[in-house]
């Protein structure tokens, strides 16, 4: 269930680790792209990874009751959360603390992070109490 660690994605799944999510951004078109690559694919200059604020907004969600790992309980949220930054700019995670259930499309949500080894996963949960 881990990432693979690379050159090019590292900074996205390390930088929980002083409780920071990073993406990467060009600084030519001035625009955050996620998943990391090597260079923007719009102009090709090198990208630099920025701390943003963790904020969010759930865009679309789905609940998952199938166990692929004897280590994940179920059921789990995984879900698209479109960063507060930038319109369109969506991070494929999981939400977590909160039942399943009141889970609703369009609620804000903020980052946290579980710590497996070197890797800080970014996760999401409500940013309110959900009703
Ligand atoms: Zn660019």
């Amino acid at each position: 269930m881990l990432p693979e660690l690379d050159e090019v994605s590292a900074p996205y799944w390390t930088g929980g680790a002083v409780g920071e999510l990073r993406i990467a951004h060009c600084g030519s078109c001035r625009s955050y792209l996620h998943p990391p690559r090597g260079a923007c694919p719009d102009c090709d200059a090198a990208l630099e990874f920025r701390t943003v604020s963790g904020n969010g907004t759930l865009f679309t969600f789905t609940v998952n009751y199938q166990q692929f790992h004897p280590d994940v309980p179920t059921p789990f949220v995984i879900a698209l959360v479109e960063l507060d930054e930038q319109p369109g700019l969506r991070v494929a995670t999981n939400i977590v603390d909160c039942d399943p259930a009141a889970v609703v499309s369009g609620m804000p949500v903020r980052v946290r992070f579980e710590e497996h080894g070197e890797v800080f996963v970014p996760v999401f949960a409500p940013a309110r109490p959900l009703t």
